[in-house]
């Protein structure tokens, strides 16, 4: 990083004290404009890396709500809106205990570029709380979410800016809080929020968007240096909505799935993992990976303690959370045969273990490239909200595909033509920071 990146990014770090992972996912991303800072000068004379790591605007908020016994419990509620250079904020709502502001706008950041590497036209914004649903009762969460959207109608808009899930937040979720809005608003405005049920205005595609689309973009990868998903041994972590989808293409493409987790432990199931039951017990019964284990038999282990990077792979989806895969698990899956990793959740390697996958030479696509295909349906839902109409499965789930080989495309065009070719993090930073900064530009101060 040159001087004067470095003294912005300090200046960043200054401004916002405390908020360690939007540091590191600031950081992250200055680590690649330098290539492109150089031949555009007229980015740093604009100021456009103060203004777009300052958020346009940030919501916080009560939210009150009574639990099944009658108390009163409060939580608290976020939503920042970082940039709308290319579109409405568009952007996911986590709600897990960990959910601070920090969170928020590492997630909002990372959503910008995310967002402009679609091509859609979509801004960047993310939200949540630090509500926990696990353990809560239906009606507890509706309650919730009922009292957050309360709030929260007053900031969104099909035209100003879109909620969809991310951790914590589903079908469910979404659909209590779209009957809010519409309740609140007397507006039957599908376009407000995306990952709606496929009967009141949701896409087909897009469950399965964000975990297919990983297995796409590391496909792609694989595809670069004559490899495929057929025989791959794939470990993957998390069993939610984006594990489970990976997992399910992973599967249908040739390769075999042995191991998945959850935040008690993991499972390793070497015949394959076995996607219609992880889906029963983890979607439908809401239940623990551990009853995975209790229901195959003998076949398959469950290791309560420790880590899924534990067991060896040829690819690896990490589809969790944050920082979930360090330095130590990355040496020790090189060391035992690794040649991709793509990141289904947003920032699951730490900045140490990209560094070295780079340095070993693993293919590694980075969660705002590779996680792409989630938000990217998410449009593809608005533009069938807007134009009141709904698409088959498959010209959707086709759509999908052009958009993550054109990441994809993209991404590795960037990257060799600022001088760091099959680096797909400076390829992704690259070229999203690109978009919408000439957007920034364009639009004036
Ligand atoms: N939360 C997802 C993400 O991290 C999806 C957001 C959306 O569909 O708006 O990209």
């Amino acid at each position: 990083m040159d001087a004067q990146l470095l003294s912005i990014r300090d200046e960043v770090f200054r401004r916002n004290p405390g908020e360690v992972e939007f540091h590191q996912a600031v950081n992250e991303v200055f680590e690649s404009l330098a290539p492109l800072t150089d031949r555009h000068p007229e980015y740093t004379d604009a100021a456009i890396l103060q203004r777009i790591c300052e958020p346009e605007r940030q919501i916080i908020f009560r939210v009150p709500w009574v639990d099944d016994a009658g108390n009163v419990q409060i939580n608290r509620g976020f939503r920042v809106e970082f940039n709308s250079a290319l579109g409405p904020f568009k952007g996911g709502l986590r709600f897990h205990p960990s959910v601070y502001l920090g969170i928020v706008k590492f997630l909002g950041f990372e959503q910008i570029f995310k967002n402009a590497l679609t091509g859609m036209p979509i801004g960047g914004g993310k939200g949540g709380s630090d509500f926990d649903p696990r353990g809560k009762s239906d009606a507890e969460v509706m309650r919730f979410c009922q009292s957050f959207m309360t709030e929260l109608y007053r900031h969104i808009g099909e035209y100003t800016d879109v909620p969809a899930g991310d951790i914590g937040v589903g079908g469910r979720e979404i659909g209590y809080l779209f009957g809010q809005y519409k309740r609140i608003t007397n507006r039957y405005e599908s376009g407000v929020l995306t990952g709606k049920g496929i009967g009141w205005g949701g896409s087909l595609v897009r469950p399965e968007a964000t975990g297919y689309g990983a297995v796409l973009f590391a496909q792609e990868m694989l595809k670069t240096r004559g490899r495929s998903f057929d025989g791959q041994r794939v470990v993957v972590s998390g069993s939610g909505n984006v594990a489970i989808n990976a997992i399910a293409k992973a599967q249908t493409l040739g390769a075999t799935v042995v191991a998945a987790s959850d935040s008690a432990g993991y499972i390793v199931d070497e015949a394959g993992i076995d996607v219609d039951l992880l889906r029963q017990i983890k979607e439908i019964e809401r239940g623990r990976i551990s009853e995975y284990a209790e229901r195959r038999g003998s076949a398959v282990s469950y290791v309560a303690a420790g880590s899924v990077w534990d067991v060896n792979a040829t690819v690896a989806l990490p589809c969790a959370t944050q920082n979930e895969l360090d330095d130590k698990q990355a040496a020790r899956l090189i060391e035992n045969g690794l040649a991709a990793v793509a990141e289904g959740a947003n920032m699951p390697c730490t900045a140490e273990a990209t560094a070295l996958f780079h340095e070993a030479g693993i293919l590694f696509g980075p969660g705002k490239a590779a996680n792409a295909g989630g938000v990217a349906t998410s449009a593809l839902e608005m533009q069938q909200n807007a134009s009141r109409d709904a698409w088959t499965f498959e010209h959707t789930e086709q759509r999908l595909a052009e958009i993550m080989v054109g990441i994809h495309d993209d991404c590795a065009a960037t990257a060799e033509e600022y001088g760091m070719p099959g680096n797909y993090v400076a390829g992704a930073n690259i070229s999203g920071f690109k978009k919408v900064a000439d957007a920034m530009l364009a639009l004036g101060v």
